[in-house]
């Protein structure tokens, strides 16, 4: 038998298919309150898309460790044969939350660790850089990546104005112009945590790491052409793809890898390791196995555990901490400021969000507040006589010295914005080359011709090929457009 309908205070419902009426050709009575508790809660079953990262599918799965890394780190989540409880949240990061899947972008790779020391979230991409390497430009950059206030029509022209004036960005470009620019589906792309962070041992020594989740399903990636003819079929191509799949029990894993360099490596390489326009080169810090991620579990309701997942690069836990890369510390910041704004103060205390391990703050009420009291309901404030919570300094991060006068230092002084998109040029075929070139000119079509000079210029400081190469396909693309208009004449 079917269960009784009841309003949110749990009364039974009489009527959900006529409203209560004065006579059959109304008005509606005011007093209509299962009505009006309808129509208040359809007001409000959105909550703010986020302003970036809004498109997204998640899943649910493992992190089971099958190395060794003690010597680095002395998280437990790192045990050797530890199986942890995690989900994933991938993305597109500009398009809005009902945008198509198959878009060419960068890809959120977002998890959430349910770690017996609380939980831990390492909030990367699809890509081992980034466009900017100071937050100070972040807003500027996704201001780009969106609507034009006045036309709100995407905008090649911002886009390209922003880019050829910031050369730290050409990296992140090349490699979204690349194949992996495209993915067919989450589980045939790399997760990598970007960001530097640091691991430290039972000794107290530090070390600089960076995550990389290698994708076990193979790198495949949709060409323009064939991303716009699934678009035009659904856009919903990801969520099919992924939840799907994990439907059908086909499970994707990734293989966890880590590279990690000495503290004091630091102050030596060439280039700054906690940028994140750069990636370490592996021949200096290969790579270590360190477990595998299994995805096996689709959420039950996707705003439920998908929409209202919250995910901030400011939950670590000991044994992992940040590093002095600028970008992390912003994102330590405006991740957690945007849970609060988009979702609510007590984001955490959400079944999503939620520890598996007990939390004891002393913060104290707020919107939607259901945590419990503390153990001794007297213990509401800090310090107390009455045994309330107390810190543990023995999970204390060894000290980090930073040393340097206060300054807006120009981030681009000194810095070489090149060599490393040389190298990565220098990986592709020729037939990679080929669609690289191809998908610029297309992203490039109808932007004033300075700033597209400016860009080439850039292009041509990697490798004299690369310009040349877009500069052919621009043309190419142009007689095209011209004989497609010839033809509507
Ligand atoms: P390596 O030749 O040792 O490494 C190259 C790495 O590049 C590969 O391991 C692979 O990373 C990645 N790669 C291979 N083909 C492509 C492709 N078509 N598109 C994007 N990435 C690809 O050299 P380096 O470590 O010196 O790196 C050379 C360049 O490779 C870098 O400048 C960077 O642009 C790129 N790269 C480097 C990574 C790193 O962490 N060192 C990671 C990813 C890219 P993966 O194994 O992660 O798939």
């Amino acid at each position: 038998m079917a269960e009784i309908l009841t309003t949110t205070a749990g009364k039974p419902v009489v009527d959900n298919q006529n409203s209560l009426t004065a006579g059959p050709r109304g008005p509606v009575l005011l007093e209509d309150y299962i009505l009006l508790e309808k129509l208040a809660h359809q007001n409000r079953e959105r909550i703010p898309e986020r302003v970036v990262h809004a498109k997204g599918w998640g899943a649910f799965g493992t992190l089971t460790i099958t190395n060794d890394i003690s010597q680095y780190t002395l998280a437990k989540v790192f045990e050797p044969g530890t199986k942890t409880e995690m989900l994933a949240r991938f993305s597109t990061v500009a398009g809005e939350a009902g945008a198509a899947d198959a878009e060419r972008d960068v890809r959120g790779f977002a998890l959430k660790f349910y770690t017996k020391q609380g939980n831990w979230d390492l909030v990367g991409n699809n890509t081992p850089v980034f466009f900017v390497r100071d937050p100070m430009k972040f807003p500027d950059f996704i201001h780009t990546q969106k609507r034009h206030p006045k036309t709100n029509m995407r905008s090649p022209t911002a886009m390209w104005d922003f880019w050829s004036l910031s050369p730290e960005s050409l990296h992140q470009v090349t490699i979204l112009m690349s194949d992996r620019g495209l993915p067919t589906a989450p589980m045939f792309m790399n997760g990598y945590g970007s960001h530097t962070f640091s691991f430290w041992n039972k000794d107290g020594v530090r070390h600089w790491v960076k995550f990389h989740f290698k994708t076990m399903q193979g790198h495949t990636y949709y060409t323009n052409a064939q991303g716009n003819d699934v678009i035009a079929k659904t856009r919903e191509s990801y969520q099919e793809a992924l939840f799907g799949g994990i439907e059908k029990g086909e499970f994707p894993k990734w293989k966890m890898q880590i590279q990690v360099m000495p503290e004091l490596d630091a102050e030596k390489t060439t280039y700054n390791p906690f940028d994140l326009t750069k990636v370490w080169p592996h021949s200096e810090y290969p790579m270590i196995d360190v477990g595998i991620l299994e995805l096996n579990r689709n959420p039950e309701n996707y705003f439920n555990e998908i929409e209202q997942a919250a995910f901030s690069p400011s939950n670590v836990v000991p044994g992992i901490g940040f590093s002095p890369d600028k970008m992390l510390q912003a994102r330590v910041f405006s991740y957690a400021d945007a849970h609060r704004y988009r979702i609510g103060t007590h984001y955490e205390a959400l079944p999503v969000n939620r520890p598996i391990v007990a939390v004891n703050t002393y913060h104290k009420d707020g919107a939607l507040n259901f945590r419990p009291n503390p153990t001794n309901p007297d213990a509401y404030y800090e310090p107390n006589s009455v045994d309330g919570p107390k810190e543990d300094p023995s999970v204390a991060e060894p000290p980090l010295r930073i040393i340097g006068d206060a300054a807006h230092y120009n981030h681009r002084d000194g810095n070489d914005d090149y060599s490393q998109v040389t190298a990565l040029f220098n990986l592709f075929d020729e037939g990679q080359k080929s669609r690289l070139f191809g998908n610029i000119a297309d992203a490039m079509a109808g932007i004033p011709e300075d700033i597209a000079e400016r860009q080439l210029a850039h292009f041509h400081k990697v490798h004299p090929d690369y310009a040349a190469g877009v500069r052919a396909a621009r043309a190419a693309g142009a007689k095209e457009s011209d004989s497609f208009h010839q033809a509507a004449e």
